[in-house]
């Protein structure tokens, strides 16, 4: 018999070693932040390889598709390259994996296209004016796309949600309905997927046809599931399909860092597991191992006010070191200066830069912060939030291209393309869509023939080069090279277009070169354009920011930094109305106590030292002076807590 190669006792606590080592059949991990819970799913994947269980048999599920790749990057290192074969990722990546192979069974080509939140923005707006529904009260785009989501991923229905939502306004939810209507038939005449799609007809293959439930049930002998507490209906629904009445399913999670309840996130489904389940054998870790105990404490006091959770503390085991601060400070150019002083000399002290992470509520609160740091320029940082890297025009523009040679039927990407030549506007590349009858296979001479005659003049000569790559495409193997696509693309026309069309041509023209070294890992085109799509958030950017300097200061919002750690946390305009946001407020008790949780998951990701900045002012929109007061988060706090400063600049 093999000699186990992991000393699990030696690595983990009695707690985690038995969810390791638990039996088959269902088991759930429920602790809070830090004790282990991702710890343990990576000992767990090394101890059934260990076992003998083939890797490929094996599904990960996890939050993130960067978690996903660490998470079997440590595995690796615990068993060897035995993990490889292992199918981990997101949910929506083993989703769109399955429907690749079966999309037919839901009504879709194979090569559908997968729509991202401003391809969705769009076609929903296209459908709104279709239905003549321009009146101004009438919901823009993102707030259609909003109650369409809430529906998809609580498996509820539109005309339910929008009645409710809309009660108190002029709007008439059955035109709320009727566009979602136009968009559903749009979508599916475009064979395209917008995310909850993709879940829902992930769905929808095991729900609707019992051989491929019977398949896939057959395959997966052991699924694993991380951050648990923010899965929505459908996607537990979809485990539960999969794992089958006592099949080896672990979950684990913390109720107390459930943050995704307006993207229809139900921790329920952790309260409701053991029901789901009687079998299961629950486990609880209460060590943590991140924090010192001065910043655990905080977390225990912030947290218990809440309602409806199971309640329970961690129990520090590092030495304690120093109390969280909670810096008070003129304004949000102070917190900027502040900051960026402080890690300065935190770093003269020993400390990383890699270190350390500024977090916060929303986007915007970081404006300042990352005006300052720039300029400055003595801090180097990289921002994991803000707009989507794959989001931004001119890498629309130049995957439009890509698009619609791997799916013909892309309207969307054949109007983006055809309206970056001069004189060419969306009225005109609709017609030629229409002249072409609604497919458009540039890697027919026919079809570019029949295209090119329908373009103006002042567009032909730039068209040349689509024309030239289209004529290679197969020739040259193109498909396996999206790179090589976009160089020929960008030196034939694009680079002149961004020179002329951008004032800040040379970072985007950076930021292309990066995307063509970015598509190098892909086999072929599709597998790239999928992964483009998938990219739920800065990840790629992030990612190679960070691969090309490690010792940079992130900036992030709390909801990206779920699962992270960092030895120094800094918490950006802990103030009322900012954080708790002054929405979530007035919205409701379970608005605030998400916020809560929220600002539990900031405070929980810090090791060594918690920074809280509460600015005092700040300007309002109408450039008057607003004064601030401490979130009452800091103030519902025994005040010995913490240890109150002030800075002044
Ligand atoms: P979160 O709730 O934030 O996702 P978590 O419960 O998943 O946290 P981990 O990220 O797995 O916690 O672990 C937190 C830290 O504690 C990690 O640095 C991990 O390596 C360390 N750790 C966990 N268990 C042990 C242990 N038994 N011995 C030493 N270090 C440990
Ligand atoms: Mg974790």
């Amino acid at each position: 018999m093999a000699v186990p190669r992991i000393d699990f006792t030696a690595e983990l606590n009695a707690e985690q070693q038995a969810a390791v080592q638990a039996p088959d059949g269902p088991v759930l991990v429920i602790a809070a932040a830090g004790t282990g819970k991702t710890r343990t799913l990576v000992y767990r994947v090394a101890y059934l390889v260990e076992q003998g269980n083939d890797p490929s048999r094996i599904l990960l599920l996890t939050f993130t598709n960067r978690a996903a790749h660490e998470m079997l990057e440590r595995a690796r290192q615990l068993v060897g390259d035995g993990v490889s074969g292992l199918w981990g990722g997101t949910f929506h990546h083993m989703a769109n994996r399955l429907l690749r192979r079966h999309a037919g069974a839901v009504g879709y080509q194979p090569d559908y296209t997968i729509l991202d939140s401003d391809d969705t923005r769009r076609l929903v707006r296209l459908c709104s004016q279709e239905l003549k529904l321009t009146d101004k009260h009438f919901p823009k785009p993102d707030v259609l796309l909003s109650v369409f989501g809430l529906a998809a991923s609580t498996e509820q229905s539109v005309a339910a949600l929008a009645a409710d939502r809309f009660e108190h306004s002029r709007v008439d939810p059955g035109d709320v309905v009727a566009v979602y209507e136009a968009y559903e038939k749009r979508k599916q005449q475009l064979n395209a997927m917008d995310f909850d799609d993709l879940l829902l007809n992930g769905l929808r293959l095991l729900t609707e046809h019992d051989a491929l439930l019977e398949r896939y049930r057959e395959q997966f002998v052991h699924i694993l599931v991380d951050e648990y507490q923010d899965t929505n209906t459908v996607q537990s629904h979809w485990v539960d399909l999969l794992a089958g009445p006592g099949g080896n399913l672990l979950v684990v999670g913390d109720d107390f860092q459930s943050i995704y309840s307006w993207r229809g996130a139900n921790y329920r489904n952790i309260i409701t597991f053991p029901e789901r389940y009687p079998d299961a054998h629950v486990y609880y870790l209460v060590t943590n191992y991140r924090s010192v105990p001065e910043i655990l404490g905080m977390a225990n006091a912030c947290i218990a006010g809440n309602p409806l959770q199971f309640q329970k503390t961690i129990q520090p085991v590092r030495d304690p070191l120093e109390r969280p601060h909670c810096v008070s400070l003129d304004d949000g150019h102070a917190q900027a200066e502040f900051i960026i002083g402080e890690a300065q000399r935190l770093r003269s002290e020993g400390y990383a830069y890699g270190d350390m992470v500024v977090l916060y509520r929303a986007h915007y609160h970081a404006m300042e912060l990352q005006l300052a740091l720039a300029r400055d320029q003595r801090v180097p940082f990289v921002i994991t939030s803000g707009i989507r890297f794959f989001e931004q025009s001119h890498i629309k523009d130049v995957t439009a291209l890509l698009r619609l040679f791997a799916n013909p039927g892309d309207e969307l990407a054949f109007q983006r393309l055809l309206c970056l030549w001069p004189r060419l506007g969306a009225k005109t590349a609709q017609k030629c869509w229409q002249a072409l009858g609604g497919r458009c296979d540039l890697r027919k001479d026919a079809t570019r023939e029949r295209l090119a005659k329908g373009l103006p003049a002042a567009a032909r000569e730039g068209w040349n080069t689509v024309e030239m790559i289209a004529a290679d495409f197969d020739r040259h193997e193109l498909q396996k090279d999206p790179a090589e696509i976009i160089h020929r693309f960008m030196a034939g026309f694009y680079e002149d277009f961004a020179r002329e069309t951008f004032e800040n041509s040379d970072r985007r023209l950076e930021d292309l070169a990066e995307l063509m070294r970015y598509t190098h890992q892909f086999a072929t085109l599709d597998a790239f354009l999928s992964e483009m799509a998938l990219q739920t958030n800065l990840d790629a950017e992030a990612d190679a920011a960070v691969q090309r300097e490690t010792d940079v200061l992130r900036l992030s919002t709390i909801h990206q930094a779920k699962g992270l750690e960092w030895k120094v946390v800094f918490i950006c305009w802990v103030t009322e109305g900012m954080f708790p946001s002054l929405r979530s407020v007035n919205e409701s008790e379970e608005g605030l106590a998400e916020e809560r949780r929220l600002f539990y998951v900031a405070v929980t990701r810090a090791k060594d030292a918690l920074y809280c900045c509460v600015p005092r002012q700040r300007r309002g929109r109408d450039g008057s002076m607003q004064f601030l007061l401490p979130s009452q988060f800091l103030q519902e706090l025994p005040s010995d807590l913490m240890t109150a400063s002030r800075f002044r600049r």
